[in-house]
């Protein structure tokens, strides 16, 4: 199995991230402790605990893991790390079935699911045919657009990729975590791919609605974090969402 790689985005923030498939999950290094924005793609919590170890920071530093929504790559550690540090984790009501696997075996798709190892690109496969993360989430507290998490990080309802999909402001760095609200390609921001987006009209608002927030850098939850021109690239896909431009097959 590839390792997880680290790397700065900010004084306070660094991206955890598998060269097979590139989602980011980030690790956030705060006055009141270490945040997790989701938890990595492997269920025994090993890419978060890489992460904290290329940082020198002690996995009992964890205050709070935050998720974007339930899906395997970016939820995978988190019963792990809760294990590990009986940390709180964070989550819109509509995304709880799933992160506690209230449902996870019903039918053939969630049986092959199970099955699939996470080794490499197969955890995307994993991912499509399953319909829960992998360990169930012990008891995820909700939360909603207007709270504010350890202080610093105001919570954004962003639904449209999966009902209770939520983004997350990080306030003293202006850093939007924004999950998979909308993707980074080739430093400008993009659409998710339609086939990956359920409801396109919430989608659209839920992208209006995060990208409004003052951002100094940009966290998606795939491939690579933008911190250049950030508010200018900002403006051009409101602008574009305005005008109704229209949302390409591939995002
Ligand atoms: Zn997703
Ligand atoms: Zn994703």
């Amino acid at each position: 199995m590839t390792k997880a790689q680290t790397f700065a985005v900010t004084e306070n923030v660094w991206c955890v991230r598998r060269a097979s498939y590139l989602t980011c999950s980030y690790i956030v290094t705060t006055p009141r402790g270490t945040v997790l924005i989701d938890a990595g793609m492997d269920s025994s919590g090993r890419d978060i605990l890489d992460g904290l170890m290329a940082i020198n920071r002690e996995p009992s530093t964890i205050q709070s893991i935050m998720l974007t929504h339930w899906h395997n790559d970016h939820t995978a550690g988190s019963r792990a790390i809760q294990e590990l540090t009986e940390t709180s984790v964070h989550c819109h009501a509509k995304e709880r079935p799933q992160l506690m696997r209230l449902a996870a075996h019903r039918g053939l798709r969630g049986q092959v699911s199970d099955l699939i190892p996470e080794w490499g690109l197969l955890v995307l496969f994993k991912g499509l045919l399953g319909a829960a993360t992998p360990r169930a989430v012990e008891n995820p507290v909700s939360v909603e657009s207007g709270d504010v998490l350890e202080e610093f990080f105001e919570v954004i309802e962003t639904p449209g990729h999966t009902p209770g999909h939520l983004s997350y402001y990080y306030r003293p760095e202006k850093v939007l975590f924004a999950g998979d609200a909308l993707a980074v390609v080739n430093d400008r921001i993009r659409f998710m791919a339609r086939p990956v987006t359920p409801d396109l009209d919430r989608a659209r608002a839920s992208m209006k609605k995060c990208l409004s927030f003052d951002v100094n850098v940009l966290c998606p939850g795939h491939r690579v974090p933008l911190v250049k021109e950030v508010p200018r690239r900002c403006d051009e896909m409101l602008d574009y969402l305005d005008s109704a431009g229209r949302w390409p097959l591939l995002g």
